[in-house]
């Protein structure tokens, strides 16, 4: 911002220099065309002065030979008696006249030249009244009265008094011809040191403002530099932006599908794809520690690896596992590298990588390894950790709701389902076996004599007994059926899809594996238990499950009443009872 505001008042500045240069030549020009214009009237001036005394000079030169061709003339013909003579002298008279009054009119214009002609013209006209006097005295008294006429004006003037004035005044005027030419002169070089004056001027002004434009230019060009420069950075920021905002997208899409997900198994299973789209061009690892602690497993893997990572590798092997944060930092040139990475290949020039911690809420569930052909951009990093960082929250809250969702529904001592999930599950399993045409059976089970077995050993030994009946369950059971604890030491085994002879076959085996158990607590040998059990099957009691598990728990308490470790199964009439005692 205040570079443009420079930008606008340089600009102003560059533009009112501009304008005083333009003003300056103009006024230049104007002065150069006066100087030439009042040159070419002086020169006029001057010009019309000197021809005019030019011209008075040789109206005096016509004006004296008129004269003495007027007095040669009348000499001629005093001499000669000539008549050809006394034309000439007449001829002459005319001419003498009328020069002697140009002159007059000429000189009009100078006082004292103008004295002069007047004075010049009255001699000239007493001269000529002179020689007609002569001329008469020649016709009345003959050559000697003429002769004696001539002699007396000769006398009377000594000199020739024409000639004197006529040279006089040619005097006057070629002084005033040498005025008029230095005037001329003097004013022509004050015009031409003027234009030169001007010109020189002109010049300055012109180189000035090439040399201004040149300048403005030059600045312009690194404005415009500058402006371009500007502009490729902020498109540069923009794009870096866009990118920015649709990694951020993507990582909220990735963010909403994991949220999506049920279990971190789930999730493993869309991570691949959307770690490939999320960073194009890379290859890595999702590998997760194992409950122990003391292994990492890769569990998910996208691209093809040029460096390989182990399969399994203690979380020692990894170096950001080790420090809690991402390793290498931004330098991702480093010597030391992790030695989950196979050796051989860790050496890979072209091959950058990132081992990113999968934290969440200071557990740590494993580790994202990246691999990137060629040095990884600052932003591809930082994008790198920042999907770390949130996959390690996503896989963290996954895993919180997966152990919630298993305290929810199993019991936290055996590992058995709950009775909630048995109610839920058993539902289920009827209407599927129902529509399938088959049957489920319903184990109803109980620890005889717990209550004396607890009193004896203790509370914590009647709890290892259960947990070790519990595996005797899970050990006696196939993937569909389902255990669960019914509360204190009942159980109840669902099993779906279940012939009659099977079911009781099973519960003869769960009987006989209770009764061969050797329950053993803090290294002591506490004896043998044995265990009643109470079957009743959906073919036989119909498909609602409090008819079918109270069907089992009749034959269970039948069970105990005939002597306990036996297997009673529940008769279709027990159902009438059972509707009988709930009515
Ligand atoms: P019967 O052969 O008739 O079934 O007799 P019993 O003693 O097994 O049955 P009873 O219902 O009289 O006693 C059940 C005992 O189980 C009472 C209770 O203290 C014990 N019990 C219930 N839950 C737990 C448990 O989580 N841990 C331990 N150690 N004992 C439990
Ligand atoms: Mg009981
Ligand atoms: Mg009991």
């Amino acid at each position: 911002m205040p570079s443009l505001l420079m930008a606008h008042g340089r600009s102003r500045r560059f533009r009112r220099r501009l304008v005083l240069i333009a003003i300056a030549a103009i006024a230049l020009v104007l002065g150069l065309a006066s100087i030439v214009a009042i040159n070419a009237h002086t020169y006029r001036e001057y010009n019309g002065w000197t021809r005019h005394s030019y011209q008075v000079q040789e109206q005096l030169l016509r004006t004296g030979h008129a004269l003495r061709s007027a007095e040669s003339g009348l000499r001629g013909y005093l001499l000669t008696s000539d008549t050809d003579q006394l034309d000439i002298f007449f001829a002459q008279l005319p001419d003498i006249d009328a020069s002697s009054a140009l002159l007059v009119q000429m000189t009009i214009d100078s006082p004292q030249q103008h004295a002069r002609a007047l004075k010049l013209r009255s001699m000239l006209l007493t001269r000529i009244a002179d020689m007609r006097h002569v001329m008469s005295s020649y016709h009345r008294g003959g050559a000697d009265a003429a002769r004696q006429s001539m002699r007396a004006q000769l006398s009377a003037q000594s000199t020739h008094p024409i000639a004197a004035h006529i040279a006089a005044m040619e005097a006057v005027e070629q002084k005033l011809l040498s005025e008029h030419e230095a005037q001329r002169l003097h004013s022509a070089t004050l015009a031409t040191w003027f234009t030169v004056a001007c010109l020189l001027s002109g010049v300055f002004l012109l180189v000035s403002a090439v040399i201004l434009v040149i300048r403005e230019q030059r600045i312009r060009l690194r404005s415009n530099d500058e402006l371009a420069a500007a502009y490729a950075q902020l498109a540069e920021a923009l794009e870096e932006s866009r990118g920015l905002a649709d990694r951020m997208h993507r990582l909220h899409l990735l963010s909403e599908s994991l949220q999506n997900c049920r279990s971190i198994r789930e999730a493993l299973h869309i991570l691949p794809p959307s770690l490939e789209d999320m960073l194009p061009d890379t290859a890595g690892v999702v590998a997760l520690i194992n409950a122990s602690r003391n292994l990492a497993e890769k569990v998910a893997e996208w691209g093809r690896l040029r460096i390989h990572s182990e399969a399994v590798f203690t979380p020692d092997d990894c170096l950001a596992l080790r420090r809690g944060q991402p390793y290498p930092g931004t330098d991702t040139r480093v010597k030391i590298r992790c030695t989950h990475l196979k050796p051989e290949q860790a050496e890979d020039a072209d091959v950058t990588w990132l081992c990113i911690p999968l934290l969440t809420q200071g557990e740590t569930l494993g580790v994202l390894h990246i691999q990137h052909i060629g040095e990884m951009h600052a932003e591809e990093h930082d994008l790198a950790v920042t999907l770390g960082e949130q996959l390690g929250l996503m896989l963290g809250n996954l895993k919180l709701q997966e152990t919630l969702r298993i305290q929810s529904i199993r019991d936290p001592l055996t590992g058995l389902f709950n009775r909630r999930y048995l109610e839920v599950s058993l539902n289920r399993e009827l209407l599927r076996s129902r529509r399938h045409g088959r049957s489920v059976a319903v184990m109803m089970l109980d620890m005889d004599h717990f209550k004396r077995f607890n009193d004896t050993h203790g509370h914590d030994a009647g709890d290892e007994l259960l947990q070790q009946f519990a595996a005797v369950l899970r050990d006696n059971m196939r993937a569909e059926d389902i255990a669960c604890r019914y509360g204190g030491e009942e159980f109840v085994l669902i099993l779906p899809e279940v012939e009659h002879a099977s079911a009781l076959q099973r519960a003869e085996d769960i009987r006989q594996a209770v009764a061969a158990m050797k329950v053993r607590h803090q290294g002591a040998l506490l004896g043998t238990v044995t265990v009643s059990i109470g079957v009743a099957m959906q073919d036989t009691q119909g498909s609602e499950p409090g008819t079918l598990l109270h069907a089992a728990d009749q034959a269970l308490y039948r069970a105990k009443n005939a002597g306990r470790n036996r297997i009673e199964v529940a008769a279709a009439a027990e159902t009438a009872t059972m509707t009988k005692d709930t009515d």
